[in-house]
């Protein structure tokens, strides 16, 4: 009687620190250390390539183009990009998924609009935006280069 009660317990005793538990959240921390961040981790396929401080990764995708930018906290288009492009107001059109971060986007005519993730996004061309806040911006962009604006049907340019 004594001998299997104390069987018992001793078996008791081995299985109450219950290893699983503790080798999954092992498993869930290694895994995120290989990668912290999906949104940010480098994308397989992909071509990386950094304008301006902004950090774009760019496949094809059928007859398009997927982009992911990365604006960093305190960018601004008129103070990184207008010097590169050499245009007074960015002329791309932005369609597509801001999956991160806030942006605050004027046009010329003095119409705002901010968009804060998650939020679908269709920013016409013609445009001065910026980050808002301390987190970076990641938006997820669709694009035809030189044909964007027409096979998107968006307008050559913001207007009423
Ligand atoms: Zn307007």
């Amino acid at each position: 009687m004594a001998k299997k009660t104390k069987k018992s317990k001793a078996r008791k005793a081995v299985k109450k620190p219950s290893r699983k538990p503790a080798r999954r959240s092992a498993a869930r921390k290694t895994s995120s250390r290989k990668s912290p961040d999906a949104l940010l981790a480098s994308i397989k396929g992909a071509t990386s390539r950094e304008i301006g401080g902004v950090r774009l990764d760019v496949a094809s995708a059928g007859a398009a183009r997927v982009k992911r930018m990365i604006y960093p906290p305190g960018f601004k288009w008129s103070s990184a990009m207008k010097s590169i492009v050499g245009t007074d107001r960015c002329m791309h059109a932005h369609v597509g998924f801001l999956a991160r971060g806030e942006i605050h986007i004027e046009y010329a005519d003095g119409c705002v609009v901010e968009y804060k993730a998650p939020q679908i996004v269709a920013i016409d061309p013609g445009h001065d935006g910026w980050v808002v806040g301390r987190e970076p911006v990641i938006l997820i962009e669709f694009d035809f280069e030189g044909e964007t604006v027409s096979r998107l049907g968006m307008p050559t340019e913001h207007r009423h």
